[in-house]
């Protein structure tokens, strides 16, 4: 039975005109094209777009080498290599992140002890080599401290939900 309703609609073309009148309905309804980059639409305010390194307001990197973003990538996307200086604290001599890798899951966010690496709602960038989409520590420092306002209100906002 259902071999002879298959026959019959596709004797008749029955997906055929099924697809047609879908398009039918579209043909004069509202339009929704958005002329982007002229108009945006709305970000979700936990969208995680191009990451950042922050610094404390007295200018000191936040970062303190601890690697546990590197450890928690799961697209293994980040790079850390430290020292020690002569006060006896460790900081990072290369903190690099392959955008080409990155998942962008938030999980380097997260796992954080100090809200040093961050991820801001930027999403418009992009790279003609894939060198361009290597973010190196100068490159995230500079991503912060440009962005630091709006990076330090985001995290107010969304800490009753960390
Ligand atoms: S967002 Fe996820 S995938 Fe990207 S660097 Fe952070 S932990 Fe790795
Ligand atoms: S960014 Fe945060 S988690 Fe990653 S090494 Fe620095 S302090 Fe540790």
């Amino acid at each position: 039975m259902q071999a002879l309703t298959r026959f019959i609609k596709s004797l008749f073309l029955f997906e055929l005109l099924k697809g047609l009148s879908v398009t039918g309905k579209y043909l004069f309804a509202r339009k929704y094209t958005l002329y982007y980059p002229e108009e945006k639409a709305p970000m979700s305010p936990r969208f995680r777009g191009l990451h950042a390194l922050r610094r404390y307001p007295n200018g000191e990197e936040r970062c303190i080498a601890c690697k546990l973003c590197e450890v928690v990538c799961p697209a293994l996307a980040i790079t850390i290599e430290s020292e020690m200086r002569e006060d006896g604290t460790r900081r990072t001599t290369r903190y690099d992140i392959d955008l080409s890798k990155c998942i962008f899951c938030g999980f380097c966010e997260e796992s954080c002890p100090v809200d040093s690496i961050v991820e801001t709602h930027i999403h418009e960038y992009h790279g003609e080599v894939r060198s361009d989409l290597i973010m190196t520590k100068e490159k995230l420092l500079a991503v912060g401290d440009k962005y630091e306002k709006e990076i330090a209100l985001r995290r107010e906002q969304d800490a009753p939900y960390r």
